[in-house]
């Protein structure tokens, strides 16, 4: 049974290629990557990849993770100057003893795997930088809980009593459009019933310099054991760190929970964090053995791309909300 989701009304074109590598009789890992890879090269996309967000001392700096149907994984972070980190991560774990690489070492092993360095700095991102530079205290960017799925950054100036003003994008000199962001996580299924994920990103907008999220930890931002299940999550990473909520999944799951119920209770235990704020999300899929899927958030306004066969391979937009999963319009 053949079926891609992808993380995020970005993942829509992810997940067509996702898709289509698995209908061209891919292998989930190979599907999964391509998916990744297209995403990551993508400079509409402000937090994977190249044109990524940087953290709060100007660096673009990225984190991936990786794994197949057999439990081999790889992972990669805090690289500067390599675009395809989910990639790397797949070399780490098919030429190296270990799971995870980071910073230079990874960029060491990923110049000698001979990827191409670059710059991940575009202007668009510097320029959203600088604006937050000039008064980081002041200028908070918070994560928009939108009804319709938009989930994007916005400028919030706050006055000596704490209060939140939403300030316009044109008015700090940004286009007045939305920009998704988040990680892209991408689960597959191929024509063998092997699934497989991956997950790329370049973390938290104006993170500390140093600072890694869940999407390159196992069992936090991506888990698979192909014998059970394989799930991904999105948003801010501390939450899902501290609940391992990937691996939590997989685990009930593999206890005979139904995949909608597990993402259930993955959800009600972040909801429990006692670090939880009203401007933090995080979205949960997840794809059983046999080809049931289900998908779970927070709060509203996460979106997520689902292709499969059964759904007769058009790739579709779902709203998740923390009840239900809706059709979106298509993007
Ligand atoms: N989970 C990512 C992180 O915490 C960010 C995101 O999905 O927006 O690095």
């Amino acid at each position: 049974m053949l079926i891609s989701l992808s993380t995020w009304k970005h993942g829509f074109h992810p997940n067509r290629i996702t898709y289509d590598a698995l209908l061209a009789g891919r292998s989930a890992l190979d599907a999964v990557e391509l998916g990744a890879r297209y995403c990551e090269a993508d400079l509409t996309c402000m937090s994977v990849g190249r044109g990524g967000i940087p953290d709060a001392s100007g660096h673009v700096t990225l984190d991936a993770s990786i794994m197949d149907h057999e439990g081999r994984c790889g992972a990669v972070a805090f690289v500067h100057n390599y675009e395809h980190v989910a990639s790397i991560a797949r070399r780490v774990m098919e030429k190296t003893p270990h799971i995870m690489l980071v910073g230079e070492g990874a960029e060491q092993f990923a110049e000698e795997e001979g990827f191409t360095r670059t710059s991940l700095l575009t202007t668009k991102a510097e320029l959203l930088y600088k604006e937050w530079a000039k008064q980081p205290d002041k200028l908070h960017v918070r994560l928009r809980r939108a009804e319709e799925g938009e989930h994007e950054y916005v400028f919030v100036s706050v006055d000596e009593d704490g209060n939140h003003t939403e300030i316009q994008r044109e008015s700090v000199g940004l286009p007045p459009i939305n920009e998704s962001h988040d990680t892209i996580g991408i689960i597959g299924m191929d024509s063998e019933g092997k699934l497989a994920g991956a997950c790329t990103t370049s973390g938290l907008a104006f993170k500390l310099h140093g600072r890694v999220g869940d999407s390159p930890i196992i069992g936090a931002g991506l888990y698979v054991d192909g014998e059970v299940a394989a799930a991904v999550a999105t948003g801010t990473g501390e939450l899902v760190m501290r609940a391992c909520s990937s691996f939590h999944i997989v685990e009930m799951i593999r206890q005979g929970m139904a995949p909608e119920e597990a993402c259930e209770v993955a959800i009600q235990r972040i909801a429990r964090d006692k670090q939880l704020k009203d401007d933090m999300q995080v979205g949960l899929m997840v794809i059983r053995r046999d080809g049931a899927w289900a998908s779970r958030s927070l709060r509203p306004g996460f979106q997520l791309a689902a292709a499969s066969k059964r759904l007769g391979g058009a790739n579709q937009l779902y709203n998740v909300t923390e009840k239900s999963i809706s059709l979106a319009k298509e993007a």
